[in-house]
């Protein structure tokens, strides 16, 4: 077991802060303030190979690893979350066409979306079904050389501005071996969106219903050409997205965790600085010691994804549960510390707390990662 970074792990890792510090933290209050979803910002991060971070370099990938991917996304959520936690869903959607698609739709999706001309939205939850995605009724229906899909599409992270969208659909009956994955692009006829949703936090970033009326899309858009598969390519995605998510909740806890130690050396209380009193001492070792426990689970989850260890599903639900929970308790005790000020948005703070709290929600509950594992650890002995 070796957990040093390697060199060539440390310099990615400092690309992205670096690019987190002079290119996303500078504009992300006035992003949250204003909704806007900075998509130049964002495009910019695919010259620096973070828009197929884990896609094979034949495939036009940066054939990076899992755990690269994590040290990127923690480091990018440094400058802001909500921008960091959209790249992934970009990468994850990358990876899925990468892993799933046939080589005519590698060949065609991969080089626009590794380059960040097209930006992506996952598309699986609908109003009936979130936790329970497998309940999904958007329908495709084989028409001719053509399928016409209908239904929508709930919660879906930069749709409107977004121009792939990977849309998990029924072509067959019940159940999660009745649903397929469907390519659409954003001018396809059929397809509209619903209006921003207004939000507690991840406010840099657009969530919209995708509509589908009648919406026809060329058979050859099917992923990977065969029905039925979508549910498994839906749940392989969010293994990583699990991860990556997690790890946006770290990289948002460690910008935390540094305004904190600042503040407490510059406010004076009772005559004497906030970091001479022993009980702010054990609070800052506290959030010191989460962070690095929360840090061990993300990078274990990633290490075990890059090597397909079988527990990996299950590593992946613990560890996204464990940071997104400690990640957002970090961002709230460094609101504390900064006692009034916390609560005022100049000190960004109360973004972060904003921010995490839908990490705790999406890429599946933290109810549901509980599902996950204990079905791992009690297997068919339930009860
Ligand atoms: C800002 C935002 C962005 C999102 N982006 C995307 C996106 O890009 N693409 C996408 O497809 N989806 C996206 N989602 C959807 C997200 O994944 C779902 O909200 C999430 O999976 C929960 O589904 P739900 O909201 O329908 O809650 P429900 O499934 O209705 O759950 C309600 C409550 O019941 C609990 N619960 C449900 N089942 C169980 C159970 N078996 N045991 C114990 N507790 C249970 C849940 O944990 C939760 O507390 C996004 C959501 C948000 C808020």
């Amino acid at each position: 077991m070796h957990f040093a970074l390697t060199d060539e792990q440390s310099a990615i890792q400092e690309t992205a802060l670096s690019f987190a510090r002079e290119r996303i933290a500078p504009g992300a209050s006035e992003w949250d303030e204003t909704s806007h979803f900075p998509v130049d910002v964002i495009r910019e991060t695919a010259a620096l190979g973070m828009a197929a971070i884990y896609v094979d370099a034949e495939k036009g990938g940066s054939g990076l690893s899992r755990l690269d991917g994590a040290l990127i996304f923690e480091a990018l959520a440094y400058g802001c979350p909500a921008i960091s936690s959209y790249i992934s869903i970009h990468n994850m959607v990358a990876w899925m066409v990468s892993r799933y698609g046939t080589p005519e739709q590698i060949a065609e999706w991969l080089p626009p979306l590794a380059s960040m001309d097209w930006l992506a939205s996952y598309c699986l939850t609908e109003p009936g079904a979130g936790s329970d995605a497998a309940a999904l009724s958007t329908t495709a229906r084989r028409d001719g050389d053509d399928y016409v899909l209908d239904g929508t599409k709930q919660f879906i992270s930069g749709a409107g501005a977004t121009d792939f969208y990977f849309v998990f659909a029924r072509t067959g009956g019940h159940g999660a071996g009745g649903i397929s994955a469907f390519a659409i692009m954003k001018e396809t006829p059929g397809l509209s969106f619903g209006p921003n949703e207004r939000k507690m936090g991840w406010n840099a970033q657009p969530t919209r219903q995708v509509i589908l009326d009648n919406c026809r899309i060329p058979a050859r858009n099917l992923i990977g050409g065969v029905e039925g598969q979508g549910f498994k390519f839906a749940m392989s995605g969010l293994d990583g997205g699990r991860i990556n998510i997690g790890a946006c909740s770290l990289g948002a806890a460690w910008s935390a965790l540094d305004k904190a130690r600042a503040y407490v050396f510059e406010r004076k209380a009772f005559g004497s600085e906030l970091a001479t009193f022993q009980s702010v001492q054990f609070k800052v070792a506290d959030m010191a010691t989460d962070l690095e426990a929360a840090r061990l689970m993300i990078y274990r989850a990633a290490d075990a994804l890059d090597r397909a260890d079988p527990g990996a599903t299950m590593y992946s639900a613990m560890a996204k549960r464990y940071a997104t929970d400690l990640g957002f308790g970090i961002c709230n005790e460094a609101l504390q510390l900064h006692g009034g000020y916390g609560y005022l948005k100049d000190y960004g703070l109360e973004k972060l707390v904003r921010d995490l709290r839908v990490h705790q929600i999406l890429e599946g509950t933290n109810e549901i990662m509980r599902v996950v594992v204990s079905r791992k650890v009690l297997g068919g002995n339930r009860g």
